[in-house]
């Protein structure tokens, strides 16, 4: 993590050390509209139409005033689906509902858009909203993948979209990349980063393919057409890795990277467990001691929200502190900053007693050459670990109760 980014960690985790009354509080909005579905994706979204887009604004409105944030949002993010399928008066009246609110002067407002659906008018209206920050969901440069994907835009939109992105003014923009498609080989990926990074954007995020399931990916993967190699997954993050700081990306998570200065804060502060609130259709909020869904059904969920009654959640669960400092410690450790358990327990109020069993634990993975002991409480995991980070996150012991 470079030296701005990292006092920029330090910022997001020291308002929580103040006690859990001045959290950098996140806003996450949630556009559920695709025009079509890309093989692998399991997020929750609709076909576009009239009807559904007067059923999300309406719902917007009243869960925006009912579940208003009662703290200056520090963040936001507006996720999808594909928020640029809206188009620019929805996208103006999107922008004006969200800056009603008592917004920090310095926000981090990021939203994501498929190539396919950038238009320079809508990217004005953005600028003029308040966004600063684009999210450009590129996945791959490489036309046999993007159909192996099931995703629809040619190439070129992608270079188009990126011209109009710098030209309307924003100056930090981040590449989302897949890696892992079928029958992509190392080589192919290098020439994805190498296309990413001849575009110079400010950020870059290298997911891997999963196969979640009820997704067309999952269903190849039941018949045999396609398999999971995690050896070759392993592959495709170490070259990431090395590749990446070569050109100034500096790796401060598993899948994230930035130039100084640019790290997402939105996801900082979801993986330091401060707080967010969702809003729009199966949108998550952690807040106020509480983690919950909303209802992934557009029409359940703005009925919801029109009904004068308590609008049902999908899950709905309140967190004691050992609860989050646990998921603390685990969002942690994908970081390459690592934790530290002193400063984890202080944050949620806990004596650093409770955590002795996950000392003992990180004290073995550093024995195994997956983590290092940067100093006493604190660790990071090793390149090693990092490629199983998944697994040591199933494997973290339960904080101890309070003696
Ligand atoms: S654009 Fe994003 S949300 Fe829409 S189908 Fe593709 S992956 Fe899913």
């Amino acid at each position: 993590m470079n030296r701005a980014d990292e006092e920029l960690y330090t910022l997001v985790l020291n308002k929580e050390c103040t006690g859990r009354k001045n959290l950098a509080l996140g806003m996450y909005v949630h556009v559920p509209f695709c025009s079509t579905t890309c093989d692998f994706c399991a997020f929750y979204q609709e076909k576009p139409s009239k009807k559904g887009m007067d059923s999300y604004f309406g719902g917007l409105r009243k869960e925006l005033k009912r579940f208003p944030p009662s703290q200056p949002i520090s963040t936001i993010f507006i996720g999808g689906g594909t928020p640029g399928l809206l188009k620019p008066e929805q996208l103006d009246e999107l922008c004006s509902l969200i800056s009603s609110f008592d917004l920090l002067p310095d926000t981090e407002w990021s939203i994501e858009l498929a190539p396919s659906e950038i238009t320079p008018e809508k990217l004005e209206v953005l600028r003029n909203g308040g966004v600063n920050r684009i999210s450009l969901g590129v996945q791959t440069f490489h036309p046999k993948f993007m159909d192996a994907l099931g995703r629809q835009h040619p190439v070129e939109k992608t270079f188009q979209a990126y011209q109009w992105i710098r030209q309307a003014g924003f100056d930090s923009v981040n590449l989302d990349l897949l890696f892992g498609a079928p029958g992509q080989s190392l080589t192919d990926w290098e020439d994805d980063l190498a296309q990413a990074v001849a575009l110079a954007p400010d950020h870059l995020s290298t997911y891997c393919l999963t196969f979640e399931e009820d997704t067309a990916m999952f269903v190849r993967l039941s018949q045999g057409k396609v398999k999971i190699d995690p050896e070759r997954e392993a592959e495709f993050y170490e070259f990431a890795w090395d590749y990446l700081p070569r050109y100034g990306y500096e790796q401060y998570e598993v899948s994230n990277y930035a130039r100084p200065g640019h790290a997402c804060r939105h996801n900082l502060n979801t993986w330091a467990m401060n707080e967010w609130i969702g809003y729009g259709p199966s949108a998550c909020t952690q807040y106020q001691g509480i983690r919950r869904k909303n209802i992934a059904n557009l029409e359940e969920w703005a009925e919801g929200m029109h009904s004068g009654n308590q609008p049902k959640f999908m899950e709905e669960e309140p967190l004691s502190s050992s609860d989050f400092a646990q998921d603390a410690v685990l969002f942690g450790l994908r970081m390459n900053q690592g934790i530290s358990l002193p400063q984890i327990a202080g944050q949620f109020d806990l004596s650093l007693k409770q955590f002795s069993a996950m000392a003992k634990f990180l004290d073995c993975l550093v024995s195994e050459g997956l983590a290092n002991q940067l100093s006493s409480g604190n660790y990071s995991l090793t390149k090693q670990g990092r490629i199983l980070c998944d697994a040591i996150a199933c494997d973290l012991p339960d904080l101890l109760p309070a003696s």
